[in-house]
């Protein structure tokens, strides 16, 4: 065990009275996934856009090869805390982010850190896909040409189709426009685009919300798989879909904080804090 995974404990161990649930004023819930070593280490972690705080304080570690869900209403600022991992937020003028983000152990936010090396390793999935106007080839080719990494470039883009579970279905078009697949057909190109460069982390934030549910399921299943290689971070408003798919749940709510954050079962079948058993009930959000 490394000193970090000891470190991240204390930050996030289990209530120090496992008996005081469901208190309505319980505020340091956080739980203790305990599979996995953590990859991703956030510590304290605020974000301002503007004057306005949207994330507050937030403390957790997301585990190596596993899926990770963010749930919680719209607006706590889930879709902020996946753009801060990859310091996407960067590319918004008035957001500010305050903490410490370790990745394999390296502050993402120190002044040496590449944010473009950072996102060739920590690769994003949007919740509306957006292949490019190329063809399905050149879109998963495209992040390998960016880096000159063209040697037996054909292979390396049938790798990544094929993971992304979609290869049996263009293999006969690969010169056809991205543009013109299904939705669904077009969210698993994007994250073939998202993989073929060989990331170690893939950030979803709602990748299926705009999908049918046939196209759903088909990324839900991709999605666990994709746990087996590589560690999954997804922002979904669909409970259920966190349900499914996910090893480690968090919990944001209103105020941009992270209420809980333990194995899925748990959050589902027994969570600690009285405002996330309303939420998972239905009793608001
Ligand atoms: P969620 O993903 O949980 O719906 P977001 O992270 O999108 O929440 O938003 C959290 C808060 O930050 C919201 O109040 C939202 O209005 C605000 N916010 C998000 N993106 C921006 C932005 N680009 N500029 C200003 N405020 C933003």
């Amino acid at each position: 065990m490394t000193a970090n995974r000891a470190e991240s404990e204390t930050a996030v161990g289990p209530p120090e009275d496992d008996t005081a649930t469901h208190s309505a004023e319980s505020t340091a819930p956080l739980g203790s996934p305990a599979i996995g070593e953590p990859l991703i280490e956030a510590r304290d972690i605020d974000v301002y856009y503007g004057d306005t705080q949207a994330l507050n304080g937030i403390t957790m570690d997301i585990p190596e090869r596993q899926v990770t869900a963010l749930i919680g209403p719209s607006g706590c600022g889930k879709s902020t805390f996946l753009r801060s991992i990859n310091r996407m937020n960067d590319l918004i003028d008035v957001a500010r982010v305050e903490g410490t983000l370790r990745f394999h152990g390296k502050n993402v936010y120190d002044d040496d850190v590449d944010p473009v090396a950072l996102r060739r390793k920590i690769g994003m999935v949007f919740q509306k896909p957006n292949p490019f106007p190329k063809s399905i080839f050149d879109n998963v080719a495209y992040g390998l040409r960016v880096q000159g990494q063209e040697d037996d470039l054909e292979e390396k883009v049938h790798t990544a189709l094929e993971r992304a579970a979609i290869l049996d279905e263009v293999e006969d078009q690969l010169d056809s426009s991205g543009l013109e697949l299904s939705g669904g057909q077009q969210q698993r190109l994007c994250i073939a685009r998202a993989i073929a460069t060989d990331p170690e982390v893939i950030l979803m934030d709602e990748p299926a919300s705009a999908l049918d549910p046939v196209a759903t399921s088909k990324i839900e299943d991709l999605v666990e798989d994709l746990a087996q290689e590589y560690t999954v971070v997804i922002v979904t408003h669909n409970m259920q879909q966190a349900a499914r798919i996910s090893d480690t749940t968090a919990v944001f709510l209103t105020g941009g904080e992270l209420v809980e954050f333990d194995e899925t079962s748990r959050i589902f079948e027994n969570p600690q804090s009285q405002r996330v058993e309303d939420y998972i009930t239905g009793k608001f959000g």
